[in-house]
């Protein structure tokens, strides 16, 4: 390993930094604790980049009140639950509903069901999201709300883990219905219901929309001489069950750390290197859509090429998610040789994180991603109370700074045409 690669490896800061990030909370968007982390990142990074600002994008904020959830009948019980970010509220009181069970949810499951789903709670279960045929809880849910089910329960797939925190995806306006995550148990109780033939609850949400809400965005940069931009993004925001610490003070933490070794990699000859922090990813994407959307089309292509950390740790294998960009694979290939990283790839888009948005766009980008086809890995603690600091290895943070900026440093070397050809598709 180059000196200079081993140097930011070794990064003095790299542990402070990731508990200091996972000190301000879950970091949920619309809770403070998120703004708060984004002041203290762009300080930091505001040590090594002149240009450091924090920019605000409109976001679809919802706030949660009451949640409850009652299996009826012989069985009777209450379940733990947890509402869906943006759920739909019930009527007041709540409402009585038989329950189907719609297994994991999948494409072949709803088309099983067909017209039984109609006016009815379906249960489906959640799945370790990082593995390469996973069915996304936003997709799960709306083909429940295809198939005209009445409510949406999804139960986590791991005992003892209590219920997980997500969105639903539903838009300001959007029809949608209430949606909550229950825990393994509760998911348990009910398909027995459900095989007994007599599977009935009573569930209550009330949510309401907070109007005229912002999500931060977080930009420092360090000039090159040359035009174009290589981007470092990560997530600031996240769920309040745990501190959000795979997901993302990993991210947070590696990219403060990258980025601080990378700035003396920019010079005259390379093109610019950003670091991008958002909020609001957990609620659908929406910080970084709102941030490119709104950047001028000029701007936005100056961008070559996005790196994006989400939970670069909590195991020791490392995949970069390529997003159909099949020119990346040599890149990570030769970014995993010089950090000594043996680094996955998975080509096929995968919309679970910001570089989803670049994508769009026809950025090349790609996400850095701990755990890709390992659901026994800590990861699996992700959006649970269980992801704390302490789940995390610190060889698995270093690894992941150090691929990062391998990757990136590789970027800035290139030279223009080497970089528009990462993004013939
Ligand atoms: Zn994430």
């Amino acid at each position: 390993m180059e000196p200079w690669l081993r140097a930011a490896a070794n990064d003095a800061a790299l542990m402070s930094d990731f508990k200091t990030v996972c000190g301000f909370g879950g970091r949920m968007s619309g809770s403070g604790q998120d703004d708060a982390a984004m002041a203290w990142a762009m300080a930091r990074a505001g040590e090594v980049a002149a240009a450091a600002r924090t920019l605000t994008v409109p976001y679809d904020a919802w706030r949660c009140g009451a949640a409850n959830l009652e299996l009826l009948g012989a069985a009777r019980q209450p379940l733990a639950c947890r509402p869906l970010l943006r759920s739909a509220s019930t009527p007041e009181g709540g409402l009585e509903l038989d329950v189907v069970d719609a297994g994991r949810g999948r494409p072949e499951d709803f088309a099983r069901l067909g017209d039984r789903a109609r006016g009815r709670a379906v249960l489906v279960r959640h799945e370790y999201p990082f593995t390469g045929d996973h069915v996304h809880r936003r997709r799960k849910y709306d083909m429940a709300v295809e198939a005209g089910a009445a409510a949406f329960l999804i139960a986590n797939n791991v005992p003892g883990q209590g219920v997980l925190s997500g969105s639903s995806g539903r838009p300001r306006g959007g029809a949608g219905i209430p949606a909550a995550y229950i825990d393994h148990e509760g998911g348990a109780a009910l398909a027995s219901a459900c095989e007994a033939g007599a599977a009935r609850v009573r569930i209550a949400v009330s949510g309401e929309e907070v109007e005229d809400a912002r999500a931060s965005v977080g930009i420092a940069e360090i000039p090159g001489g040359r035009d174009g931009v290589i981007v470092i993004s990560a997530h600031m925001d996240g769920h309040d069950l745990g501190v959000s610490a795979l997901d993302n003070g990993t991210g947070v933490a590696a990219a403060l750390a990258a980025f601080r070794a990378l700035a003396a990699r920019v010079g005259p000859d390379t093109p610019s290197l950003r670091l991008c922090f958002f909020c609001a990813e957990e609620w659908a994407l929406t910080g970084s859509a709102r941030y490119l959307a709104e950047l001028a089309p000029a701007e936005r292509a100056r961008i070559k090429f996005d790196i994006n950390l989400d939970t670069v740790a909590g195991d020791a294998s490392l995949t970069a998610l390529i997003s159909d960009f099949p020119a990346l694979a040599a890149v990570v290939k030769d970014a995993g040789d010089a950090s000594g990283v043996a680094v996955g790839t998975w080509l096929p888009l995968m919309p679970n994180s910001d570089h989803a948005n670049f994508a769009r766009h026809g950025i090349p980008a790609l996400r850095l991603l701990a755990g890709f086809g390992k659901p026994e890995s800590r990861v699996n603690n992700i959006l649970s109370a269980g992801d704390v600091p302490a789940i995390i290895e610190e060889a698995e943070l270093r690894q992941a700074v150090a691929v990062t900026c391998a990757l990136a440093d590789a970027a800035l070397r290139m030279s223009d045409a080497q970089l528009a050809s990462l993004a013939s598709r």
